[in-house]
């Protein structure tokens, strides 16, 4: 594996920083304490772009903040849209140059149900679990978010959202990264997220989303009913598609709703031809009879260096239908921002640049081997994650 890339900038994000640490920070320079809520209430719900801008504070205490703490982690956005606006996609670059990428997407109000505007964020620049049909898995690992870098994007977007009035109603964990090989920031950000104090979204309001870290999940059931835990399932058989033993995780999912109280939220990628056979729909419905579970089934978004494609939507349909029959609530959900590269990981990959052709057919193999060795319920081994410098894909 590569070194992490290295830092350009050593001050740590203010955003990052716990309450009561800020607090010790600002005692030191014999600061009265109403100075930690001055700079919250601009840090977490104000618009300026630097301690500078920070108009209630003395000179003195700006330019210190400003030499020991970063203001903003997110170097650089790229905005781009899709869905006519309903779709907002940011490419962000990171202080060492690392690319990651949140997604805000709005919901309009319907009858019985208000307006949302939900916020897709990354834990990790990249992503070692390597999932074969996703853009991130595809980049490999570069590192771990620092919490700041996390909280950011949520800033950033509900700064967006306050400018036309509205605010941020849901933050959910499925943009870049396994957010379980990261949990101590994720958890530290989930906390800032939640606080009143800080950014005040309701924890019920917040999903992390993971590929199926038991120990992961097991850390997260000790903890308590705190926020929604979504899992991604994807195949009810070992060795298609995830790389962990499938009865291990989903009784780690269950008895994590069993401790919270919380239905299990399953998310099933829909790829033609692999994952989606009848068979397929009854080994899962065998596999969750009886629980007290949702199902939310994705169809694949294309992703350059794999050969599969979505479910056609009919297979989609009769899927479900053979889900619903035995009474396990299940959802299809339409993929935001796909006509821009909107999954997860597909705009850092697009920046990073295409592999040249050779890479792509090698992969293209590769994968279509494996696919059908897990078909015939064959296993392979855990790879070797790969870390690719995803920095240097920012200077583009
Ligand atoms: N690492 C975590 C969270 C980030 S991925 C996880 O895997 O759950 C968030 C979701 O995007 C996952 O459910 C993942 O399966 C899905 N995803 C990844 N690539 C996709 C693709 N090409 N098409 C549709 N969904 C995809
Ligand atoms: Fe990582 Fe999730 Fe992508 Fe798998 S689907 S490679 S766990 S980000």
């Amino acid at each position: 594996m590569l070194d992490p890339v290295p830092r350009t900038d050593a001050r740590p994000g203010l955003s990052g920083i716990a309450p009561d640490q800020l607090a010790a920070w600002l005692a030191d320079r014999g600061e009265p304490l109403y100075r930690t809520r001055q700079i919250a209430e601009a840090l977490w719900h104000g618009d300026a772009a630097a301690a500078g801008d920070v108009a209630p504070l003395p000179a003195m205490l700006r330019d210190a903040l400003d030499a020991s703490f970063r203001w903003d982690t997110l170097a650089a956005t790229e905005f781009t849209q899709a869905d006519e606006g309903l779709t907002e996609k940011a490419l962000h670059r990171l202080g060492d140059g690392a690319l990651i990428e949140s997604v805000l997407m709005h919901y309009p109000a319907r009858p019985g149900r208000r307006e949302r505007h939900t916020l897709c964020i990354s834990s990790q620049a990249g992503c070692a679990v390597g999932c074969p049909f996703c853009a991130t898995g595809e980049l490999g690992f570069a590192r771990d978010l620092e919490t700041a870098e996390i909280v950011d994007q949520v800033r950033q977007a509900g700064r967006r959202l306050a400018a036309q009035a509205r605010r941020l109603t849901n933050v959910v964990f499925m943009g870049m990264g396994e957010p379980l090989l990261n949990l101590d920031r994720v958890l530290a950000a989930v906390e800032a997220l939640n606080d009143p104090g800080r950014f005040g979204l309701g924890a019920r309001r917040i999903t992390i989303s993971t590929s199926g870290v038991v120990p992961g999940i097991r850390r997260l059931t000790a903890l308590g009913p705190q926020f929604t835990l979504a899992v991604s399932l994807h195949a009810a058989r070992d060795a298609l598609l995830i790389r962990r033993p499938v009865a291990e995780v989903v009784a780690a999912a269950r008895e994590h709703a069993g401790a919270t109280g919380r239905r299990i939220s399953y998310e099933y990628t829909m790829i033609g031809g692999i994952n989606d056979t009848p068979t397929d729909a009854d080994a899962l419905a065998q596999l969750l009879r009886g629980d007290h579970a949702h199902i939310n089934l994705i169809p694949m978004n294309a992703v350059a260096h794999t050969p599969w494609q979505a479910s056609p939507m009919p297979v989609i349909e009769q899927f479900a239908g053979r889900l619903r029959e035995v009474g396990i609530a299940t959802t299809i959900r339409r993929n935001r921002g796909a006509e821009v590269g909107a999954a997860c990981g597909q705009l850092a990959a697009r920046a990073a640049g295409e592999p040249p052709a050779a890479t792509v057919a090698r992969r293209r193999e590769r994968l279509v081997r494996e696919s059908a060795a897990a078909l015939r319920g064959e296993r392979t081994p855990d790879p070797a994650p790969v870390a690719v410098a995803v920095a240097g894909a920012g200077e583009r």
